[in-house]
């Protein structure tokens, strides 16, 4: 049984989706994603779209991203929005989804995918938001990845994971030394379900929403 980690900042297991900078690509595992951050934007980030489209072009790039929206870090909104845009454009011309970093800005999510008639689909990765919020985003087609936040005691994640359709969910470990397995373990503690059905899940979700397909 393998378990794929659908987002990470480390090269160690190559069942994952490591995050490739697309300013700095390195040798990445088996799979990347790759995408302009909101933290390294500025108002320049038109000039290196092409390098961003190149990497994306390579069949190992699973999704676009990090990408979104920070009210905290970053520069102004309406160049996050640009950037965010051009890059969701960019993972629908190619049949794949788009792993969103997300702080602050629930509201922006929102008013993306009522302004847009044709949307990827969105991984928000990281998910620890307010159930009632999370609900908000069903109507649209919004993935929820959890992490390190199953493993702290009552958080907004583990009531989520709770009732967040099966469909729907994925697992990382980002940048914590966690390793997946012991995110899976939690999460099957959680749900009342082996992790060999839950390993089963997030693949079949993944192949349901991204042309390109991933394998045990
Ligand atoms: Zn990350």
């Amino acid at each position: 049984m393998k378990l794929l980690d659908i987002h990470t900042h480390s090269t160690a297991n190559n069942f994952a989706i490591f995050n490739l900078e697309t300013s700095s690509p390195q040798r990445s595992p088996d799979y990347f994603s790759t995408g302009f951050h909101p933290w390294n934007l500025n108002e320049n980030w038109q000039e290196n779209f092409d390098k961003l489209e190149a990497l994306a072009q390579n069949e190992r790039c699973m999704a676009i991203g990090e990408a979104g929206f920070d009210r905290i870090w970053g520069p102004d909104i309406s160049v996050q929005k640009a950037a965010f845009k051009a890059q969701a454009k960019l993972a629908i011309a190619l049949g794949i989804p788009l792993i969103l970093h997300l702080v602050k800005s629930h509201d922006l999510l929102l008013e993306y995918f009522k302004s847009e008639k044709e949307t990827p689909s969105i991984i928000c990765h990281g998910f620890n938001l307010k159930p009632h919020l999370a609900t908000q985003l069903l109507p649209f087609p919004v993935y929820f990845s959890f992490g390190k936040a199953l493993k702290q005691k009552e958080s907004h994640a583990i009531a989520w994971l709770k009732d967040c359709p099966s469909e729907r969910f994925f697992f990382e470990t980002d940048d914590s030394k966690e390793p997946i397995d012991s995110i899976f373990n939690t999460a099957s503690v959680i749900l009342g379900r082996p992790e060999e059905v839950l390993s089963e899940q997030v693949l079949s979700n993944w192949n349901k929403i991204s042309k390109r397909k991933i394998y045990e």
